[in-house]
């Protein structure tokens, strides 16, 4: 009743429920029209593909986040194909192909880094009961069945991520109602929500996901599911996780991913020791990372490039720390227990996401940096500066700064280092020395040294 009424004054979207009713319907077909899709916003790559596929008397649609985005007026990150071609007939017309995947076999057809997906329309999961395609969680294991564009409509997780572009007539067939749910800024889910959790937790993610990158409310239907199924996501392999993740950190609103993340509790399951770190007044965590995603964002819609190994840099620093201040506090040498804490926590959130190896190099770099930024007499300045992550661990000390670490004048002192010439640049490397003998004389005065303060 209240619920009716409050949709009535507007104040509560509407929900939609979207149960498959295969055969039931002839799907709405948008005109080319009655959409705002055209070719010339279609990379020329995936062009080449529908066409081809097409011309080879095949069904050939662009269909996922490259329908969705063009719709909402965003640049797609890339263009998938869906058609009625098998794999192999995929393979026979392009020769730069290659066939992938044991689950779902998919063709990959490849212009030098460019690769165009192409999927042939998935059916329903196969019904032989004698055959197990799910686990005891009820996940699915194996969907290797080929279908019809209706049912592989269906089968997908989102209505907005159900429409396809018809390359045959330019028009949008729309069976699961994604194209009045895009309007109506609507995340709507296919089928049960808690049963389609189950066959995939990574849809939770996912729903989180879509909604930070049309900025679409997360409905309350989508969301109250997780708390029951939110365990499940340990069920996932960690390399996915890891690619949903960053996917989620690059959708151009990594701030909201960030608070939806940590709001429906799936944070604690995917970075459990910087969730620690939310918990200890020692180090300003949540501003850090707000701060990280805010900038990230911002970038983003500035066009400026943005590295995971960024992201993992800041999402690691504060576990990194607790550690090693833990280790120095109990008199290890602040160096060895940098290093040793840097490999303990990057080994135990690999359990949790698989990071690839050169990201978690990098990521060393940006903090092995942030204590050498300290040193500041001598060549130090002008030889680190030299360095390829030095602008990026700059600029994650600007972020520390910005998020209450006590470095303000470090970051300052270093700002006017970079944009001085030779002569302030010297200046600035004495008043530097003549601190650090100042602190040194007060040091000898004092009877009980101070702790390590370095970084
Ligand atoms: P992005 O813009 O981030 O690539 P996307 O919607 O294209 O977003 P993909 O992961 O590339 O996301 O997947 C392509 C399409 O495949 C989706 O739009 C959806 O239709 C379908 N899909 C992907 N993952 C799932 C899933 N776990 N369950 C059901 N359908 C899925
Ligand atoms: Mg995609």
């Amino acid at each position: 009743m209240i619920r009716a009424f409050l949709e009535k004054v507007g104040l509560l979207r509407k929900s939609r429920s979207v149960s498959p009713r295969l055969g039931k319907h002839a799907p709405h077909i948008i005109p080319r029209a009655q959409h705002g899709i055209s070719r010339q916003d279609i990379s020329e790559n995936a062009l080449k593909v529908l066409n081809r596929l097409h011309q080879h008397g095949y069904d050939a649609y662009l269909v996922g986040g490259g329908v969705r985005d063009l719709l909402l007026g965003l640049r797609p990150k890339d263009f998938d194909v869906a058609t009625n071609a098998k794999p192999e007939e995929v393979r026979r017309i392009f020769r730069n192909c290659r066939l992938i995947g044991r689950r779902f076999r998919l063709a990959h057809v490849y212009f030098g880094h460019d690769i165009i997906e192409v999927a042939t329309f998935r059916g329903k999961t196969d019904p032989k009961p004698e055959e197990l395609s799910h686990s005891e969680h009820g996940m699915i294991l194996r969907d290797n069945v080929y279908g019809t564009l209706e049912e592989d409509a269906w089968r997908r997780d989102f209505t907005i991520n159900a429409l396809y572009y018809n390359i045959a007539d330019f028009s949008v067939v729309d069976y699961t109602g994604g194209f009045s749910d895009l309007k109506a800024k609507r995340l709507c889910m296919i089928g049960d929500v808690a049963a389609r959790y189950r066959e995939d937790p990574v849809r939770m993610l996912r729903a989180l996901r879509f909604a930070c990158k049309t900025n679409f409310e997360l409905p309350k239907e989508l969301s109250r599911p997780i708390a029951k199924l939110k365990d499940l996501i340990g069920h996932v392999s960690s390399s996915r996780l890891f690619e949903e993740m960053m996917k989620l950190f690059h959708s151009g609103n990594a701030a909201m991913g960030y608070a939806l993340l940590k709001k429906h509790d799936l944070f604690s399951h995917l970075f459990p020791a910087t969730e620690e770190c939310l918990h200890q007044e020692k180090y300003p965590t949540d501003a850090l990372l707000q701060v990280v995603f805010r900038n990230t964002d911002l970038r983003i819609a500035q066009g400026k490039p943005v590295t995971p190994t960024f992201i993992i840099a800041a999402l690691l620093w504060h576990p990194i720390r607790l550690k090693s201040d833990h280790d120095i506090a109990n008199g290890m040498p602040v160096l060895p227990a940098r290093m040793q804490a840097i490999e303990t926590v990057i080994h135990r959130q690999m359990q949790r996401l698989s990071i690839p190896r050169r990201i978690t190099q990098g990521a060393r770099e940006i903090w092995l940096l942030q204590m050498r930024l300290h040193k500041r007499h001598g060549k130090h300045p002008s030889v680190l500066m030299t360095g390829s992550r030095f602008r990026a661990a700059y600029d994650f000390l600007e972020l520390r700064a910005q998020a209450g670490e006590p470095v303000a004048d470090l970051f300052q002192w270093w700002q006017q280092y970079i944009e001085g010439d030779d002569t302030q640049r010297l200046a600035l490397q004495r008043a530097v020395s003549q601190d650090q003998e100042n602190k040194k004389s007060r040091k000898r005065h004092r009877r009980k040294k101070a702790p390590d303060e370095k970084t």
